[in-house]
């Protein structure tokens, strides 16, 4: 018999994950409730998703009776822990609180390769995935990124492996998760709006390091100073990705490589994650600037310690397209190239993007809603790589001031004026590069939405 039969469970947050853990609830046997702020008419494209499955709704706000009540709290990612009222008496009565991956691990038959890190989450997500596919294996990839865990669960978990993106959010309550592999991509300022301090945003990440055991790969980026200090903590098995040349890096990194690095003069990465050395030449990786490479040696290393052959891996290197609204090449216009790069919300994926252009100038269009950033780190890629600076949405105000004495500045009103100015000012051989550095809900619903926006504007032009 399910350990959920009977049990009343409050999910807080009626999203998609939300939703699918209801789904796997009910069918448990579960009484369940989910409560969100939000009206019903507001809800109406996730709960269609529930069809007429049992479930009790409280819309509009929550009452201290629900949560009382409840014997299992199920809270989504989006709701900040520590700042809910109701959340901190229930915790205090000693209600069991945890989150949908929680109930999905609990569950999971396969091994969990778990993905974390400020960008390149979904990329690398997707990438691993895709290197499964071309070596005709089935798996799961989802989690932050498109299906819920807890949805692949309901679905029968079909795959040889759950490649899972997770967010700081979501790893806030993570505590029984034991992955088989772990990978940290980079850690850089963000979501500061919920967490206050860098120290805060570290911790949530570091719960994925936490929870690995000895027998768990965990996969650091070298040239990260935050995750070189993960090092120390780690009881799995540790394997590096770097641009550097273990070789040049010297001393004991040198003589006891594990890992993947890039190798400029043969336009190739380099595996050592399986007792030999192989190449994996980059000529047909489509990808631009270094920090896609950096995602293809985490997923080279994840993919050959779980059994992906080396064939698989490299057809997957030549086929990968990447993902929309990643530095996504939209369109060339009269000699001007545009790039749309609207899931950019922080410092790091800016610098990322600016990084990846080497002669071109850029036209970089930034703002939108702030996260509590500061800008001033952007500073030398703008006064380097920026030709004309257009600053849209809240923050333009708050970026003119720590980035406008670098590059020629233009505050402007509206979207479409950011699009049309940028055309207007550009020349054969720019780039319009569309790369905020905020999140979008100041303008849009979320980043596709102003991803696909900007994409109309300029195939408008
Ligand atoms: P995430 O899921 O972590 O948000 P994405 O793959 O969706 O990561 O990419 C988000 C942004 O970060 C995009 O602007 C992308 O160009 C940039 N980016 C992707 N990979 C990296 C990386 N390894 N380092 C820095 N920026 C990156």
């Amino acid at each position: 018999m399910s350990k959920y039969k009977g049990k009343k469970v409050l999910i807080v947050g009626c999203g998609t994950s939300g939703i699918a853990a209801a789904k796997f609830l009910v069918k448990q046997g579960a009484r369940v409730m989910i409560t969100d702020t939000k009206q019903r008419t507001e809800l109406s494209e996730p709960l269609k998703e529930l069809g007429d499955l049992k479930v009790e709704f409280e819309f509009g706000g929550h009452t201290e009776r629900s949560f009382l009540g409840a014997e299992l709290i199920i809270v989504s990612p989006g709701i900040n822990i520590p700042n809910h009222q109701l959340l901190q008496v229930v915790k205090q009565k000693g209600t069991p609180v945890t989150s949908e991956i929680e109930l999905a691990v609990g569950e999971l038959e396969q091994p969990l390769i778990a993905i974390t890190g400020t960008n390149g989450k979904s990329t690398l997500t997707t990438l691993i995935g895709e290197m499964y596919k071309s070596d005709q294996k089935p798996a799961f990839m989802g989690g932050n990124l498109g299906i819920p865990l807890i949805e692949y669960i309901n679905q029968g978990q079909t795959g040889q492996v759950a490649v899972c993106e997770l967010s700081s959010y979501q790893l806030e309550m993570t505590e029984k998760m034991v992955p088989a592999v772990a990978i940290f991509t980079n850690i850089d300022q963000d979501h500061l709006d919920r967490y206050g301090t860098m120290e805060n945003y570290i911790a949530a990440k570091k719960r994925l390091l936490k929870v690995c055991d000895r027998n768990s790969w965990v996969i650091l980026n070298y040239d990260d100073p935050v995750l070189q200090g993960f090092a120390n903590e780690c009881s799995g098995k540790l394997i590096w990705f770097t641009m550097k040349d273990p070789m040049k890096v010297g001393g004991e990194f040198a003589e006891k490589f594990f890992g993947a690095y890039f190798d400029e003069t043969r336009n190739s990465i380099i595996a050592k994650v399986t007792g030999k050395e192989e190449i994996y030449p980059l000529e047909t990786f489509k990808l631009f600037g270094d920090h896609n490479k950096q995602n293809l040696m985490a997923a080279i290393c994840a993919a050959r310690v779980m059994g992906v052959s080396q064939q698989g891996i490299q057809s997957c290197i030549g086929t990968f397209k990447g993902l929309a609204h990643r530095l996504e090449f939209c369109r060339k216009k009269d000699g001007v190239y545009f790039f749309n790069d609207s899931k950019a919300t922080n410092i790091q994926s800016v610098q990322a993007s600016l990084s990846a252009f080497k002669r071109s100038p850029v036209i970089l269009i930034a703002g939108g809603k702030d996260k509590n950033m500061e800008f001033a780190p952007l500073a030398p890629l703008v006064k380097s790589k920026v030709k004309l600076l257009i600053l849209v949405g809240e923050a333009k105000e708050k970026i003119n001031r720590a980035l406008g004495d670098f590059a020629e500045t233009y505050l402007v009103g509206t979207f479409e004026e950011a699009v049309l100015v940028s055309f207007q000012k550009s020349r054969n051989g720019d780039i319009v590069l569309l790369s905020p550095g905020c999140s979008s809900q100041d303008m849009f619903r979320d980043f596709e939405e102003r991803g696909d926006y900007f994409k109309k504007l300029v195939n408008q032009l």
